[in-house]
């Protein structure tokens, strides 16, 4: 009797009333037991056509079907109900659309089961979830998805002004993804992922901006007036072709890891070089040498001040690359100009081939740097490198996803910000 008026509390529907239920013996579960929750239609409501949505009167019933439930105590509870078949006007006969039921139809489960592994796919691994709820791997996937599609579906793409572009190595191997997010204050978060770091990858986007502007009839992609990326060529062509108009950022985050993998190859290859004359100043120097000083312990600082008093290579990269640090504090986007100039003939002076590398690619690129000087007063890039840490851990965590299917639909879950369907009672 109480399992009936908690199950109307926390899961009515509406034309439907809860029958018996009983708690039965089910081998399939770990404790060998399950509970039942009968459904029967209201006398007199007629079922709705899964046709057309509009009632009907009832054909014939079929086999009772079970929908898998919210668990209770450990107990896993199936609601059990016999669909009926509607005769409907406009389609023939076809089987009743019942509201419990998780969209797409021919899923065992109910909508308030989907959400509620859904939702703690968010704070667990899949994996995790499929253990703690006994259900499949699977399951867990399947239920995301719904819940990503679902929200994908009815999201709101209006009033996105800025975005930011970054490509993310995905797995182990050469697989890329192109991800896309909003940057707004106060709205940040994943539109779009693709797979590949291509031309094409990237235009996937603005194809589902049209395609979400025509819908809503607004221009989307007008409405664009900040973009940032990094310097891959193929992003770069597509941004000066989609969005002309806007300020092109390139942020401050890329550059930085640019200029710290080319300090990382002279050091790799002088300490190769040192370690075959049998001088190892440069061991275990790399982590002092990328990290931030300020960061550095005593005596980190004190490793670090002996290695800076050779005459190496690896130190002249060093002060190059502290040197270009001092470039973000400028306010004024002509003296952060002046000073990038400066620094970039110093580079090219260094005999240090990937130094000078990168000091080619900061002189192609000086317009799109000095924008960050110019939009730094309208608009934050930092986000960028927030999002790209979330994503970078998200990555980590999905370890094991065996298809780009999979990860596209954790990344959306977990940073896309997406609504989620509507369930009377909040599970978890
Ligand atoms: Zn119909």
């Amino acid at each position: 009797m109480l399992l009936k008026t908690l199950l109307n509390r926390v899961h009515p529907v509406k034309g439907f009333v809860y029958d018996k239920d009983a708690l039965v013996a089910d081998p399939t579960q770990p404790n060998g037991v399950g509970i039942e929750a009968h459904l029967r239609a209201r006398k007199g409501s007629a079922g709705v056509c899964s046709g057309c949505g509009q009632r009907g009167p009832t054909y014939d019933t079929q086999p009772e079907r079970r929908f898998d439930f919210v668990p209770l105590w450990g107990i896993a509870v199936v609601l059990v109900y016999a669909l009926r078949r509607i005769d409907c006007r406009q389609c023939g006969v076809k089987i009743e659309t019942v509201p419990w039921a998780a969209p797409g139809g021919k899923s065992p489960m109910t909508l308030a089961f989907t959400v509620f592994l859904a939702r703690w796919a968010r704070r667990l691994s899949w994996q995790e979830v499929s253990e703690v709820f006994w259900v499949s791997w699977e399951a867990v996937y399947r239920a995301v998805e719904q819940v990503v599609d679902y929200g994908l579906e009815h999201r709101d793409l209006t009033g996105i002004t800025a975005i930011g572009v970054d490509e993310v190595a995905c797995a182990k191997g050469q697989r890329y993804a192109t991800l896309v997010y909003q940057l707004n204050e106060g709205r940040r978060r994943l539109l779009h992922v693709s797979e590949g770091r291509s031309v094409k990858s990237l235009l996937r986007f603005f194809q589902m901006l049209k395609k979400a502007g025509k819908k809503s009839g607004q221009d989307l992609i007008g409405s664009i007036h900040f973009v940032c990326s990094d310097m891959w060529a193929a992003y770069l062509k597509v941004i000066a072709k989609k969005l002309p108009h806007a300020l092109h950022i390139l942020d401050r985050f890329h550059l930085v890891a640019n200029l710290n993998k080319a300090l990382d190859q002279v050091r790799a290859e002088e300490a190769r070089d040192l370690a075959r004359q049998g001088w190892d100043v440069l061991k275990r120097s790399r982590w002092l040498l990328l990290r931030r000083r300020k960061r550095l312990t005593g005596k980190q600082r004190w490793k670090l001040r002996q290695i800076l008093r050779w005459d190496l290579k690896t130190v002249r990269a060093y002060i190059l690359e502290e040197g270009l640090q001092a470039m973000w504090e400028y306010r004024s986007p002509t003296y952060a100009g002046r000073f990038l100039d400066a620094w970039c003939r110093q580079a090219m002076r260094s005999r240090l081939e990937p130094i000078k590398k990168v000091a080619r690619s900061l002189r192609e690129h000086r317009e799109s740097i000095l924008n960050w000087f110019r939009a730094k007063k309208l608009f934050n890039c930092g986000i960028v490198e927030g999002l790209n840490g979330r994503v970078k851990l998200r990555f980590r965590k999905a370890f094991g996803f065996r298809t780009f299917r999979a990860m596209e639909v954790a990344l959306y879950h977990e940073l896309g910000d997406l609504p989620e369907p509507q369930v009377a009672h909040r599970f978890c």
